[in-house]
């Protein structure tokens, strides 16, 4: 693999680090990653892995820049609010580093889209916020046998492990019967930015080690942080036979669920938020947003390439995304954010058939 005389000055820091090399550096160029959820700790670790000259660089997110993201997730700045987070890491990661590839994938990550999401990567980074989501993931990776580098940060400690398919123990083998309803989140409890800029240190150093070297520290071990005693220590950790999703009895898949599907989030500015999952990810025509403008008269709050936020309806700010997924604030309960979202895809619909 040929550098550039460009691209030898870029990465020359780091080069002559006898833990990459030139040979490291071809290692990373080859090297392709998908990075889960670009949040406090997604944000900061595709920085440095753009930066460092990875190769391919899938991120992958299903929300919008908000105000409450700004203290920690450092590739968004008060501009980009309302903007698919994808969209607007696209353009930066790229304007960073030109010789790398960044594959933007605004879509919602569940059970049927994971296995898309991790297959033809050499590993999958977790910058995710929630352990269903998580599980999905672990389990799409076992699948496609792609190592799986498990972290969460929240308060002021984190923790992360590499999940090695077949190998080490998998996430199920550590948390199997945890779901979100039992964990707190950062919007309740708060998250100190520095834990995410600890723990997303040590994913960069963990993923580079094992695209480069195929090894890392933190297989077999969980290792965990915390800010206040600014500790860090390891536990085995070992597979668990009678894990659900990689022992021997493996749980049949969970049965297929009805979409579209809303999540309740936290509130946004005071509303209450609510995000619809359209199941397979769609892929809305390239005109659609300047046309739902025009004939539906919508007033524009961010128009974006891959997301449009817009004032319906009087009270409601809807964010809607070439996935098809939607962010709807204001609605007064679930079942009145999926009629506005049935409404408006049926109108979308409507006017693809008639032709735009
Ligand atoms: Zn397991």
């Amino acid at each position: 693999m040929e550098f550039s005389d460009e691209e030898i000055e870029l990465y020359s820091r780091q080069i002559v680090l006898p833990e990459i090399g030139i040979g490291g550096q071809e290692e990373l160029k080859k090297a392709r990653v998908a990075v889960i959820g670009i949040g406090g700790l997604g944000c900061s670790t595709v920085v440095s892995l753009a930066a460092m000259g990875v190769g391919y660089i899938r991120i992958v997110d299903r929300d919008v820049v908000e105000k409450s993201n700004l203290h920690r997730q450092h590739l968004y700045s008060y501009k980009d609010i309302g903007y698919p987070k994808v969209e607007v890491a696209a353009k930066r990661l790229k304007e960073l580093n030109p010789y790398i590839e960044v594959d933007p994938l605004p879509i919602y990550v569940d059970e049927t889209t994971a296995r898309d999401v991790v297959s033809g990567v050499d590993m999958v980074i977790d910058g995710l916020d929630n352990i269903t989501t998580r599980r999905a993931i672990n389990r799409a990776c076992l699948e496609v046998r792609t190592p799986y580098l498990f972290s969460a940060a929240i308060q002021t400690y984190g923790v992360a492990s590499l999940i090695i398919p077949g190998e080490t123990a998998c996430l199920e083998c550590l948390y199997a019967n945890v779901v979100d309803e039992d964990l707190p989140t950062c919007s309740v409890i708060g998250v100190h930015p520095a834990i995410l800029q600890l723990i997303s240190a040590i994913q960069v150093s963990e993923a580079t080690n094992y695209l480069i070297h195929s090894s890392s520290i933190l297989q077999d071990k969980l290792l965990f942080c915390d800010l206040k005693s600014l500790s860090m220590e390891f536990i085995p950790v070992k597979r668990v036979s009678g894990c659900p999703a990689c022992g021997e009895k493996m749980k049949i898949r969970e049965e297929a669920k009805k979409y579209p599907m809303v999540e309740e989030v936290c509130e946004r500015e005071g509303v209450a938020t609510f995000i619809i999952n359209p199941g397979k990810s769609m892929k809305l025509p390239p005109e659609v947003f300047s046309h739902i403008i025009r004939e539906h008269k919508v007033e524009p709050i961010i128009l974006g390439e891959l997301g449009l936020t817009f004032r319906y309806g009087g009270n409601l700010k809807i964010s809607l995304l070439k996935s098809g997924i939607a962010i709807i604030e204001g609605a007064s309960s679930r079942e009145q954010a999926l009629e506005i979202y049935k409404n408006i895809i049926a109108t979308i619909r409507l006017d693809c058939e008639k032709g735009m």
